[in-house]
């Protein structure tokens, strides 16, 4: 008898012959996440994987915490993983149910509907048969478990529509039973789609852009643009703090912080007002792309969403995509920005990138930027500067910060 944790996985199940790549990867950034709670055995079996700790006082509550940011898995249990003796799985289902049923009494997960007899847990038993040599069949387990249950806990009621809790067993060759399904997020284990290059502000949307390529399989490096002293020295921390947040879903970003006063100012200088910002965005992912192309990125992602703003109209959109040959990933090109901020609370950057900090791209603003610039017309404003030495000198300056959890 031991103590383990189940991990489930989807998407990558249905990768036909490229699925063991896809497993590979993903327990690889399982025992990433994991290094540092002791020693750990990651061991895949019929599409799961199980996590057998060797230490008596190992945290599951904190492996948990970290298993459900990885991506690629679905959910997790911490699970009991026993004989598969029916004697067995009755007595250590008995304790655990018992113990479950102690903790939803305590808490206020108690069914509404019980609320007069608030000493009442409603549960169901369901129990799966992955191995045909158990002599009992799924539906003879549920009734003979769930009885034994109900005689020996005087609190537990049985309700198979919209139990308190379900009492899950899975036969193979030993047998599971737990009474949890923590869900994660699910996605492509990190590393398994390539690289992008993130342009990170220090907003609410670049973030969850980034969160979102990442769940996809996506390594990320971030680049931030700042115009120290028009942009405090706090605005750059912000951006650190924001990428060590990312960094608890992506093991490790590097970070290139990117001088941008010289350029802007230049700009402001020498281009017209209305066209301010979308050159200035032009010049960032010139940049961008060329961090991109030293680092073997694929791809820039922005946290641009169609209509927020004036650069991104589907004209400026076009105008900024014209500079780079990369292919541009905007995640939230069609969300509202109350789906971003979702996004944003549930992975835990929304506190920090609302701190009131100016960024570079409110520094110079115009008061009717052009919502429809066309290419011709921007690239003749551009005509005047010396974008090329000045992207060169941006880059030699760049400071680099490998950001960690
Ligand atoms: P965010 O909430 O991420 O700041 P936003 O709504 O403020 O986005 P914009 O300021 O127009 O929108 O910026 C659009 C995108 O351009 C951002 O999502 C980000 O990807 C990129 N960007 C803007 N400012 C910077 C910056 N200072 N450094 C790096 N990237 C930036
Ligand atoms: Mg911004």
């Amino acid at each position: 008898m031991k103590k383990v944790i189940l991990v489930r996985y989807g998407e990558i199940i249905l990768k036909g012959l490229n699925r063991p790549i896809f497993e590979d990867r993903l327990m690889t950034n399982i025992r990433k996440s994991l290094a540092g709670l002791g020693k750990v055995d990651v061991i895949r079996s019929q599409a799961r994987i199980f996590i057998e700790p060797h230490d008596e006082d190992f945290d599951f509550d904190k492996a948990v915490e970290k298993l459900i940011k990885v991506f690629g898995i679905v959910s997790v249990s911490i699970v009991l993983k026993i004989d598969s003796d029916f004697e067995q799985i009755k007595m250590q289902s008995l304790i655990m149910a018992q113990k479950h049923v102690e903790y939803l009494l305590r808490t206020t997960k108690q069914s509404p509907k019980c609320q007069e007899q608030s000493e009442i847990i409603s549960f169901k038993v369901e129990a799966k048969r992955g191995d045909k040599s158990f002599p009992m069949q799924s539906p003879q387990i549920c009734a003979e478990l769930g009885g034994y249950l109900l005689e020996n806990i005087p609190s537990l009621r049985v309700d198979v529509h919209k139990p308190d809790f379900i009492f899950f067993v899975e036969v193979r060759e030993n047998t599971y039973i737990y009474c949890d399904i923590i869900p994660s997020n699910g996605g492509l284990p990190i590393g398994s789609n390539g690289k992008g290059v993130l342009l990170l502000s220090g907003g609410i949307d670049s973030p969850a852009a980034g969160w979102m390529m990442a769940k996809r399989g996506m390594s990320i490096e971030a680049v931030h643009f700042y115009s120290y002293p028009y942009t405090s020295e706090r605005a750059k921390d912000k951006v650190i703090s924001l990428a060590k947040i990312l960094a608890k879903y992506c093991y490790r970003i590097k970070l290139h912080i990117v001088p941008f006063t010289e350029i802007q100012l230049e700009i402001n200088d020498k281009c017209p007002e209305e066209l301010l910002t979308i050159i200035m965005r032009r010049v960032m992912m010139k940049i961008a792309e060329r961090i991109a192309l030293k680092s073997e990125a694929q791809a820039l992602i922005t946290g641009e969403s169609l209509g927020q703003v004036a650069s991104q109209t589907p004209q400026a959109l076009a105008v900024t995509n014209a500079v780079v040959s990369l292919p541009v990933f905007r995640p939230l090109i069609g969300m509202d920005k109350n789906e971003v901020i979702e996004i944003a609370r549930k992975i835990g950057t929304y506190e920090t990138s609302i701190l009131p900090y100016e960024d570079c791209c409110t520094v110079f603003v115009a008061k009717h930027p052009k919502t429809k610039p066309t290419l011709s017309e921007t690239e003749k404003s551009e005509e005047g500067l010396h974008i090329e030495e000045m992207i060169e000198k941006a880059i030699n300056d760049t400071e680099i910060i490998i950001v960690t959890e």
